[in-house]
């Protein structure tokens, strides 16, 4: 029974290889920590959108 047709191979989303189950979905460690390591550098350069003082939103406490 051609059961593979059905069963679509899942790939490595960053190099697109045969991922390997102990690092699904990715095919290798290196490709799992370079998607940790993107992540965490997008955090970094990301500037938090705070605003300095939240006085505006302060009278919204007294409502009710
Ligand atoms: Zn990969």
């Amino acid at each position: 029974m051609p059961n593979e047709a059905s069963a679509k191979p899942r790939r490595c989303p960053l190099c697109g290889k045969p991922r390997v189950e102990e690092y699904k979905p990715f095919c290798s460690r290196g490709c799992r920590d370079r998607d940790l390591n993107r992540w965490f550098d997008e955090g970094y350069r990301v500037p938090v959108d705070q605003p300095p003082d939240g006085t505006a939103d302060d009278d919204r406490f007294d409502e009710g």
